[in-house]
């Protein structure tokens, strides 16, 4: 018999939220940490954002993911007090040659289920009166939560479960052994150990694909090499954070969502994330004041009001990505690696935005792939 039946590799919001499932009928689980707590990476390295779903494309795991996940957070929230604001959100035309860019976003958001509104200049001006406007789409939908309180709730469940989780603990090596159970080799602080398991799911974020090389997957073959695309924010003076109330994002330009406007549940008010191909691992989160005046102009476009000396450099993220600067956007892959003749070996790589919103999703989805 296995030390484990599942292992879980990496304890950020979807390790977590995985575990948290999963322990529920399957206590003898572990999820094993690198660092010193769990969440200190990308899941603690974002826009905090609960996404309604409305630029993916339709019948895609992103779109169905969020669209599910977004539903279920809202309820997970409130029925266990996690700390969120339905706060909505504008994606506000800055000028009439931009207003034709709305509709087929409307048209995407409505074909994924997500309940959206056109609104005239006015009536954007009367949700948001200092906006540069010519009209736009509301969301009442999008809201923000916070990443750590989500975090904790996972943990939480995990541990009330009966589950473990084991920080600073890096995993090594993966080998599948003849009676199909996989040796986990880990490093604890320089000591090195090893223990199996009938099930293991890669959950390591920026170095999924990493992992999934360690078990011995051709990850040029399998397309699951990644490329990392750093997010920087700015944040602006609390005297001119009240500016707005609700999110604001501009019509999405060329990669990304473009520069929007954000208010964290502490009311601060930032703008990000940008995208900029960095190479990695390691990785590098500082802010580049160099970037300052691309910042400038993207918020000249929705809120004029904020000048130079109204923001400072403020805190980066780092997206892990299937596609290569300039390439369309890829899905998630969630794979089962029976295929490969790795059963119980599942991999999660690309796990980039929306998966704060949908990784309760991602949990259910690995729970019917694995015991439905
Ligand atoms: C700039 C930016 C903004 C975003 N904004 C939003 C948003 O507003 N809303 C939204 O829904 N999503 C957003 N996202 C996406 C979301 O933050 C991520 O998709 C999500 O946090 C990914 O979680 P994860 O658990 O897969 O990865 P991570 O949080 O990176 O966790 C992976 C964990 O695996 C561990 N690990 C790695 N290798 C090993 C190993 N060998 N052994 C043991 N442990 C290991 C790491 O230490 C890490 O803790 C954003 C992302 C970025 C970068």
């Amino acid at each position: 018999m296995a030390d484990f039946e599942i292992t879980v590799i990496g304890a950020g919001v979807v390790g977590l939220a995985i575990g948290a499932r999963l322990s529920k009928n399957h206590p003898h689980l572990v999820v094993m940490e690198k660092n010193k707590k769990y969440g200190m990476e990308t899941s603690s390295r974002n826009s905090e954002v609960i996404h309604a779903g409305i630029y993916y494309t339709p019948g895609s795991l992103k779109a169905q993911l969020c669209v599910e996940g977004r539903t279920a957070l809202y309820s997970l929230c409130k029925q266990y007090s996690i700390a969120h604001k339905r706060i909505t959100k504008i994606i506000s035309a800055s000028t009439p040659h931009e207003l034709p860019k709305l509709e087929p976003i409307f048209n995407n958001g409505t074909a994924n289920g997500v309940s959206l509104r056109m609104l005239t200049k006015d009536e954007v001006l009367s949700l948001e009166r200092n906006i540069l406007t010519a009209g736009g789409i509301f969301s009442p939908d999008t809201g923000v939560i916070s990443a750590h309180g989500l975090m904790d709730f996972f943990h939480h469940s995990i541990i009330e479960n009966g589950g473990t989780l084991q920080e600073q603990s890096t995993v090594v090596g993966i080998s599948r052994l003849v009676n199909k159970d996989y040796e986990i080799s880990i490093n604890e602080r320089g000591n090195i150990s090893s223990f199996t398991s009938e099930i293991v799911i890669n959950a390591a974020g920026l170095y999924a694909d990493s992992i999934a090389a360690l078990s011995g997957i051709d990850i040029d073959k399998a397309g699951y090499r990644l490329a990392f695309a750093k997010g920087s924010y700015f944040a602006v003076t609390p005297s001119k954070a009240a500016l707005i109330s609700r999110l604001v994002y501009p019509v999405p330009q060329n990669e990304g969502l473009g520069v929007h406007a954000l208010i964290d549940l502490n009311g601060r008010l930032k703008f990000g994330p940008d995208v900029n191909y960095v190479e990695g691992p390691p990785f590098e989160f500082s802010v580049d004041e160099t970037k300052r005046p691309a910042f400038r102009n993207a918020i000249r476009k929705i809120l004029p009001q904020i000048s130079d000396n109204d923001i400072t450099p403020d805190m980066s993220g780092i997206r892990p990505k299937l596609q290569r600067e300039g390439e369309a956007a890829k899905d998630f892959v969630i794979h089962h690696e029976n295929d490969r003749g790795m059963s119980g070996l599942v991999n999660l790589i690309g796990i980039e935005s929306p998966v704060l919103t949908s990784s309760h999703a991602i949990a259910r989805y690995i729970d019917d792939l694995l015991y439905k």
